[in-house]
């Protein structure tokens, strides 16, 4: 049914539907883009879900900032100064070495990673003498904890 309507620019029309705010297109887009048209309900949830999205941490890990823990780092060194950081076992030292790191990592399984990796270790990198070797002590002191706490 028809009937007056008066638009945001201050004419005022004829329209047909019930819905009809604006006299054209122009005053409509101008409209729109003040804001004052669209789905107003949608428009806080797309601009909430954009914040959040904009401080959620990027999903590749930056290598500078991550600290490395000082088994792994240590574990790297030694291999690295044998020349068997890029071979088959000093990676699976390293992969040891980091599951050892892992605040997740159970007494138990500290213990016989452990001693895996200190196996690997010695096999890999000669022993350097007269330097103290504080890979083993980290080692050692996570194996005696672990043994403290399975007792
Ligand atoms: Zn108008």
């Amino acid at each position: 049914m028809e009937h007056d309507v008066t638009c945001s620019c201050g004419k005022v029309f004829r329209a047909v539907s019930e819905r009809a705010r604006y006299c054209s297109s122009t005053c409509r887009s101008r409209a729109s883009r003040a804001g004052l048209v669209g789905p107003k309900a949608a428009g806080p949830k797309v601009v909430a879900f954009g914040a959040v999205a904009a401080t959620l941490p990027a999903s590749e890990p930056d290598p500078e900032r991550q600290a490395e823990p000082p088994l792994v780092s240590a574990t790297r060194c030694e291999l690295e100064s044998a020349g068997r950081l890029n071979t088959a076992l000093g990676q699976q030292a390293m992969l040891l070495a980091d599951r050892m790191a892992s605040p997740f990592a159970s007494a138990a399984a500290v213990a016989s990673l452990a001693k895996r990796h200190s196996d690997l270790m010695a096999a890999l990198v000669p022993p350097a003498p007269g330097k103290p070797d504080a890979l083993d002590e980290i080692a050692e002191r996570r194996r005696r904890k672990a043994e403290a706490a399975s007792a």
